[in-house]
């Protein structure tokens, strides 16, 4: 016996909704990290994917750190924000392979954090190559530009600052204090 079925919805109907896939990404772009309010989810480079699948909109998510106590916030920010955006509740997926990276912050992101008073990381810590990252010799450790005046003649004051994810730093010419966010 043959069935057919001419009103079928594709099981991946991304493409026929491109307003509301605009909405939510205008939503998520209002969701920031809790450890860095001033950057939003979608400039940190948090938010992998946003898709529509079986009827459902499902955003995936690779939080800075696994186990951050700050994804479970994220996940209920982004639900809400995209909630009222919308009117109808999505599902937050977490990948936590390929693990996030600081390369993954968008240039504007980067000039936030500078703009907030906190050194991004470094561009080019990866190099591409596929060498596994737990290699047993250290790089050099590449100078910090202070955030406030441009110098690199800076010193670490402590390993962690305001949160995990940054270090304490002070400028030797200007003598501010400044976080920066740690590479990894
Ligand atoms: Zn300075």
């Amino acid at each position: 016996m043959v069935t057919t079925r001419v009103a079928d919805p594709p099981a991946h109907d991304d493409a026929t909704q491109p307003a509301t896939r605009a909405a939510i990404w205008r939503a998520l772009a209002g969701v920031v990290d809790p450890e860095i309010p001033t950057v939003s989810i979608v400039e940190l480079g948090i938010v992998r994917d946003v898709a529509r699948s079986n009827g459902a909109w499902v955003v995936t998510v690779t939080p800075t750190y696994s186990g951050c106590p700050a994804a479970r916030i994220i996940e209920a920010d982004i639900r809400a924000a995209i909630a009222s955006a919308i009117g109808e509740d999505v599902r937050v997926v977490t990948a936590l392979a390929p693990a996030w990276t600081t390369d993954w912050i968008a240039p504007e992101g980067r000039q936030k954090l500078r703009d907030a008073g906190i050194a991004p990381p470094h561009a080019a810590m990866h190099d591409g190559s596929t060498q596994p990252r737990s290699v047993t010799f250290r790089r050099p450790r590449e100078a910090v530009r202070c955030p406030n005046c441009g110098s690199l003649r800076t010193t670490e004051l402590a390993r962690f600052g305001s949160t995990a994810c940054k270090a304490q730093y002070r400028c030797t010419d200007c003598l501010e204090p400044f976080d920066f966010f740690k590479p990894h």
